[in-house]
C-alpha cells in the first residue's frame, strides 16, 4: 500500500470513530488514493480515481461517505455500483466493518440471491445501497414502490468504472441512474484500475459533473498503467494441445507447490474441465465462474480464502477488484482478448506491495494477444523457464491427459453447460431467428 505523505486519516478530516474502526482493522496511514480523495469527497467535490486494484480506493471513498453519514443519518445517502456480485458482497464487508458502530446500515441488492427480500430491505431504508446494476433495474421494473426511496441520495460511487461504462452494461446503468438525483444535486465519484476515455470523458458530461470543478487523481503515473512493480510477469510459449500438462507442472513444482494461485480462463467450461481434472490429480481446487450458482460462488471464494483450496479456477468475473491478499501466483491459462482484462488478471497479485508472479501460457493462437498486452502494460514478459518439457513430459502428460479425458467424462454424465444452451436457445427463439440451427457445442 503506497502512502506518500505523513498525513494521518485525522489530518484528511475523519472523526476519532471512523480513524478507530480503521485501526481496529489495522488500517492506520492512509494510502495515496486516500490522501488523495477523501478531503475531497468531503468539501463536496466530484471525483474520479485511477488507482491500481488493492490501493485501497474501496476505503478512499467508504471512508467519507460514512463520516458525512455518521453527521447527519438519513434514508438512502449512497449508492455504490460495480460490476460483479463478489465485488459488491467485499464492499459491503468493508462498509459494515467500519459503519456498524455508528449504526449504519447497508442492503445488498445483487443476482443471485432472493430478490423479494432485497425489494424489503430497501423498503427498509438502508443508509447505503451496494448493487450491481443488473438486479438494482431489474428490482426497479419490478417494484417501482422503492424508487421513492432513492429521492435524496447524496452519493452515487461507480467502482471499477471502465468496467461499468461498457455498452453492456448502459442499458441497467441508465435504469439505475434514472431514479437518482440530477447530477448536480448529488456527488458521483469514479472509481477505476485503468482511466479508459470513456472514464475521462464523463468529466465534461453534465449528467456527471457536479457544481463544483470534478477532481481527478490520476493514480501512480500513466505509463505504469496500474500494474504493480513487485509483480513479475513470465511467459511460456507451448503448443496449445498440452496445456494442462504444463499447468499441473507449474502448480505442483517445488517453488510452487505451497503457493495460493489463480487460474483465469476465458470460458466457464473450459474452468469445468480444469476444476475437475486437477482435483483427479488431487490438487485442492475450487473454482468461481457464472456458471456455479451464487452460493457456492461465495462458499468458493471463502474456501480459497481460507486457504482451504489452495488453486481457483476462475473466468473474469472474479478477476474485477476482488481482495484475495494472499495471492502469490497468477496463472493466465487463456490469454484474454482485451489487454485490461489481463491488467485486472495479474492484479490479483503483488497487492500492497507484496512479491508476486504471473505467468502467461502461450500458444501458437496468442501471438497477436500477446503483443497488444505488453503494448498496453509498456513492458515485455520474460521467459518461463522453470517447466522444461522433458519434465512435463517424464512427469505429467499421461496422467494429466487421462485425468482430463475423466473430467469430460463426468461433465458429459453431468451435463455441463446445458442449462445454459438451453438459455441460448430460449434467447435466439425470442428474438425470433435461429432456433432450428443444431448446434453440437
Ligand atoms: P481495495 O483497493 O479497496 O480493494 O483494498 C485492498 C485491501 O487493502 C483491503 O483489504 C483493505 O482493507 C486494505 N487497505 C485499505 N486501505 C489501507 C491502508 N491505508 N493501509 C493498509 N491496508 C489498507
Amino acid at each position: 500500500m503506497s502512502s506518500a505523505s505523513n498525513r494521518t486519516f485525522s489530518d484528511l478530516g475523519l472523526s476519532k470513530w471512523l480513524v478507530d474502526a480503521l485501526t481496529s482493522m489495522a488500517i492506520r496511514k492512509p494510502s495515496n488514493i486516500q490522501s488523495a480523495c477523501i478531503p475531497k469527497i468531503l468539501a463536496g467535490h466530484d471525483c474520479i480515481g485511477g488507482a491500481r486494484t488493492g490501493s485501497g480506493k474501496t476505503i478512499a471513498f467508504a471512508a467519507p461517505i460514512l463520516e458525512k453519514l455518521s453527521r447527519d443519518p438519513y434514508g438512502i445517502c449512497a449508492l455504490i455500483l460495480s460490476p460483479t456480485r463478489e465485488l459488491s458482497l467485499q464492499i459491503a464487508e468493508q462498509i459494515s466493518a467500519l459503519g456498524t458502530s455508528m449504526g449504519i446500515k447497508h442492503a445488498i441488492v445483487v443476482g443471485g440471491m432472493d430478490i423479494i427480500s432485497q425489494a424489503l430491505a430497501l423498503q427498509n431504508r438502508p443508509h447505503i445501497v451496494i448493487a450491481t446494476p443488473g438486479r438494482l433495474a431489474d428490482l426497479i421494473r419490478s417494484s417501482p414502490e422503492i424508487v421513492e426511496g432513492f429521492r435524496r441520495l447524496h452519493y452515487l460511487v461507480l467502482d471499477e468504472a471502465d468496467r461499468l461504462l461498457t455498452p453492456g452494461f448502459a442499458d441497467d446503468l441508465d435504469e439505475c441512474t434514472s431514479i437518482l438525483p440530477p447530477a448536480d444535486k448529488r456527488q458521483t465519484l469514479l472509481f477505476t484500475a485503468t482511466i479508459t476515455p470513456a472514464v475521462t470523458q464523463l468529466k465534461d458530461r453534465p449528467d456527471v459533473s457536479n457544481r463544483l470543478p470534478v477532481f481527478m487523481h490520476a493514480g501512480p503515473s500513466a505509463s505504469s498503467i496500474a500494474i504493480p512493480a513487485t509483480l513479475s510477469q513470465k511467459y511460456l510459449f507451448i503448443p496449445s494441445h498440452v496445456r494442462e500438462a504444463y499447468l499441473y507442472t507449474i502448480l505442483t513444482i517445488s517453488e510452487n507447490e505451497k503457493k495460493s494461485a489463480i487460474v483465469f480462463v476465458n470460458r466457464t467450461r473450459t474452468a469445468e474441465v480444469l476444476r475437475q481434472t486437477l482435483r483427479l490429480m488431487e490438487v485442492r481446487v475450487t473454482a468461481l465462474h457464472s456458471e456455479i450458482p451464487q452460493r457456492e460462488r461465495t462458499d468458493s471464494l471463502g474456501r480459497f480464502r481460507a486457504e482451504a483450496a489452495r488453486v481457483l479456477i476462475a473466468t473474469d468475473v472474479a478477476s474485477r477488484g476482488l481482495d484475495i491478499p494472499t495471492v502469490e501466483l497468477v496463472i493466465n491459462f487463456d490469454i484474454p482478448a482485451d489487454p485490461d482484462d489481463y491488467i485486472h488478471r495479474v492484479g490479483r497479485t503483488a497487492r500492497a506491495r507484496r512479491q508476486g508472479e504471473s505467468i502467461s501460457i502461450v500458444t501458437e493462437n496468442d501471438v497477436e494477444r500477446i503483443q497488444a498486452i505488453e503494448e498496453r502494460v509498456g513492458k515485455k514478459m520474460e521467459i518461463y523457464d522453470a517447466v522444461t518439457e522433458t519434465k512435463v513430459i517424464a512427469e505429467s502428460l499421461q496422467q494429466v491427459s487421462n485425468a482430463r479425458r475423466e473430467a469430460l467424462m463426468n461433465m458429459e454424465k453431468e451435463k455441463f453447460g446445458e442449462k445454459r444452451n438451453a438459455r441460448k436457445k430460449r434467447a435466439l427463439l425470442e428474438a425470433g431467428g435461429g432456433g432450428h440451427r443444431k448446434s453440437r457445442r
